[in-house]
């Protein structure tokens, strides 16, 4: 690709100063089935596969790709729950690259009842980390949430965008549960003060009526069901932008 100002046409023109589509945020993922030895066959090549597309189908818009550097399928009763120090066992025989490299574990049985949970990028100090001090980063998260999975209204993919989020900085759009304090750090996600179940369409959900905007339902950091999720907003984009830049980029 030609770098230069001359090629005007490839930008948007701006007072004599041509603005280019800034360079994607390229994340190596290694994705990491691991299933009980009855569940062993429920949780196949293909789910993974699609849940790769719907993640990076979900983050395109946000200039964040998505480079697949591993599938591992490995079967561990224990492991499959991830219970305390089974999880951390998991994690030191399987994951790979470097803090900035994202593993995502997908467990059959993943354990506290939950769909998901990650580390954010903020959890380790400041420097060239070693590996002991980050072997427990990464995303853990119910196998059956993956595309096909059997998690009904939880079964597009959509948990593991989600926890992505987290991974990558982004808080709940509800975070603090309060119509006042800074939320998610985030300016164009409106308050709110309540989680949200379901999509709820009849009447606009509004849990902070005194603030501008009606809950953001449709944002991937809400906790709404899969089909209801459509996007990141701009100021979620460069907040995930920011957080790459200080905390995971060349780490
Ligand atoms: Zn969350
Ligand atoms: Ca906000």
């Amino acid at each position: 690709m030609h770098q230069g100002v001359f090629k005007a046409h490839s930008g948007t023109q701006i007072a004599g100063i041509v603005s280019r589509a800034a360079a994607p945020i390229v994340v190596d993922v290694a994705l990491h089935v691991v299933t009980t030895a009855t569940k062993a066959a429920d949780i196949t090549q293909k789910m993974a596969d699609d849940q790769f597309a719907a993640l990076s189908k979900a983050y395109a818009a946000s200039n964040v790709q998505f480079n697949r550097i591993a599938t591992t399928f490995t079967v561990n009763d224990a492991w499959a729950v991830g219970a305390g120090s089974d999880a951390t066992a998991m994690k030191t025989a399987l994951r790979n690259g470097t803090y900035r490299t994202l593993n995502v574990y997908f467990m059959s049985d993943l354990t506290g009842s939950i769909l998901g949970t990650c580390s954010l990028p903020s959890d380790i100090g400041p420097g060239t980390p070693a590996p002991s001090t980050y072997i427990g980063d990464g995303c853990m998260i119910q196998a059956n949430t993956m595309p096909g999975g059997n998690i009904y209204g939880f079964n597009q993919g959509m948990t593991t965008v989600h926890e992505v989020g987290h991974w990558m900085g982004l808080l709940h759009t509800f975070e603090g549960y309060s119509c006042t304090g800074n939320g998610d750090f985030v300016s164009d996600t409106p308050m709110q003060s309540t989680s949200t179940d379901g999509c709820p369409s009849k009447l606009a959900k509004d849990s902070c009526p005194q603030s501008s905007g009606v809950d953001p339902i449709h944002n991937y950091m809400d906790y709404s069901d899969d089909a209801c999720y459509t996007g990141f907003t701009p100021g979620q984009n460069k907040r995930m932008a920011k957080m790459w830049a200080a905390y995971r980029t060349g780490r």
